[in-house]
């Protein structure tokens, strides 16, 4: 049977990248009458978090997608999250080594900062130079039971050109001496993503990997792993990666990503997974829109184009726009309410509002902000006391970047980002603060604007400031 999987890192908001890939491993899956597996990849226990993954979840089945097997569902080729399967890799680290597939690799990280200094200074391909390649095994396990830290190495080819297949672009080549030594294991012992995800597609017998091609670099270190533990490698087909209207790689700094914001902004999960099967694949009869279950219907994988599709949010607005209106009045009724009521989101705005209105009605113009998306902006509400019109663009392009660049998302982390920048201005925290309610809310003075961003969410938030920079 076919089986395809997506893997998603629970790095971040959940993005409609993965979406997108998603919905393309299902539709192959479902076309072939096979299974189609999630699997989170959270070998990252820094920038990994439970309420990532929930999200990530939560928003691939509002979208309408259905795994066979995952960390929620259960299935019998688990655990489906890396994080409980660490011996699993040990083991499989420890036979790379046995069979010389693998070394233990003792280089400090201040010796490997100055080689890639050195490299880089000589326009050489940085990468490792095989300096402990040649330990005697004595002096290994001296080190190792003196309790040294250290990381374990694949063995690559120095020379010769290694071919990938892949399912939509044919025969790849990549020159071996491309390829770094990669690290399996870290000094923390858990697994870096390519030991992890080659060991698991195994296991869970993945017959076809489709996937960003941002991978195709890995596929050599992929391939060599299957060969080194001697098992069939999946089929692979890389993906086109989504674009923005520049045709750049879609990024947050340019287009909201996060499947979130598409849910708040009142976009029909329908619609947005017609939009994103739309990216780089059209039906054979080039009908716009479709259900998931006609693109599964109609699904052939030969039909995706290799031009980086462009993900423009005025295109996705119009294709909602036709769900919309196809829509029954009962079933239009039903989906406005399930938005506009949907707890999870409205529950922590109360503490924020309840104290502020006498009747329900002074709600809208206090709180409709966290429901809109574009705001009415009045540019006298921007005219600011000390600052001139430029610094007060200033302070919002600053104010914008370094949210951007912000990974954690809480009031506090907010607060020290506007503080930053306020204090780089040599301005007051308090003097910023006016710019931020009518960015923010539209408004000159609303609930409190920090708890309002850190509720919005990073997509909201950077989509006002961007708009208030307009
Ligand atoms: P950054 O904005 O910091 O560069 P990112 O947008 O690349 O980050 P990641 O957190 O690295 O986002 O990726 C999250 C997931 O979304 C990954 O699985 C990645 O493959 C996928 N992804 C990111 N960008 C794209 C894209 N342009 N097209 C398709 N998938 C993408
Ligand atoms: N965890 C990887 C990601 O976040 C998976 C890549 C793959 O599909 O191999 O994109």
């Amino acid at each position: 049977t076919v089986r395809t999987r997506i893997a998603p890192s629970p790095t971040g908001d959940p993005h409609v990248g993965t979406a997108y890939i998603a919905l393309f491993n299902e539709c192959f899956a479902r076309q072939h009458g096979g299974e189609f597996i999630l699997r989170i990849e959270d070998t990252d226990q820094v920038r990994s978090s439970a309420e990532s993954e929930q999200q990530i979840l939560d928003s691939l089945r509002w979208l309408g997608l259905q795994w066979d097997e995952g960390p929620d569902v259960g299935g019998p080729h688990g655990p489906y999250r890396q994080s409980e399967r660490s011996e699993i890799y040990q083991a499989h680290s420890e036979q790379l080594i046995s069979n010389g597939h693998a070394f233990r690799c003792f280089c400090s990280s201040e010796r490997l900062d100055a080689l890639r200094a050195e490299q880089m200074a000589n326009k050489q391909t940085p990468g490792y130079d095989g300096h402990c390649l040649h330990l005697s095994t004595e002096e290994v396990e001296r080190r190792v039971a003196a309790g040294e830290p250290h990381v374990v190495r694949m063995k690559v080819p120095s020379e010769g050109v290694c071919v990938v297949n892949d399912m939509l672009r044919g025969e790849i080549e990549i020159p071996w001496e491309q390829v770094d030594m990669q690290v399996l294991m870290k000094a923390d012992g858990l697994p870096t993503y390519h030991l992890a995800n080659v060991v698991d597609d195994h296991l869970m017998q993945i017959t076809h990997v489709l996937r960003g091609e941002e991978w195709i670099n890995s596929a050599p270190k992929h391939m060599l792993l299957y060969q080194y533990f001697g098992w069939d490698m999946p089929h692979l087909c890389h993906m086109p990666l989504l674009r923005n209207p520049d045709k750049s790689k879609l990024s947050k700094r340019k287009n909201p990503t996060s499947i979130t914001f598409y849910q708040r902004m009142g976009y029909l999960p329908q619609a947005l997974l017609n939009y994103l099967g739309r990216m780089g694949w059209s039906m054979p009869d080039e009908r716009e829109k479709f259900s998931l279950a006609e693109m599964v219907e109609h699904f052939d994988i030969h039909r995706v184009s290799l031009g980086g599709p462009i993900f423009d949010i005025e295109k996705l607005a119009w294709l909602n726009g036709l769900w919309i209106r196809e829509l029954s009045p009962e079933d239009f009724a039903r989906a406005v309410q399930a938005w506009a009521v949907n707890g999870d989101y409205l529950k922590p705005m109360i503490p924020l509002v309840q104290s502020r209105v006498e009747t329900f009605s002074d709600l809208l113009p206090l709180a409709g902000f966290f429901l809109m998306g574009r705001l009415e902006l009045d540019p006298a509400l921007f005219k600011h006391k000390k600052l001139s019109e430029d610094e007060v663009r200033q302070v919002l392009q600053l104010t914008l970047w370094k949210l951007e660049a912000q990974r954690q998302w809480s009031k506090d982390s907010i607060t020290a980002c506007i503080q930053f920048v306020a204090e780089g201005l040599g301005l007051k925290l308090r003097d910023v603060m006016p710019l931020l309610f009518p960015a923010i809310t539209g408004q000159a003075s609303s609930v409190s604007v920090l708890d309002a961003m850190a509720h919005l969410g990073p997509d909201l938030t950077r989509f006002r400031l961007r708009q208030a920079l307009e």
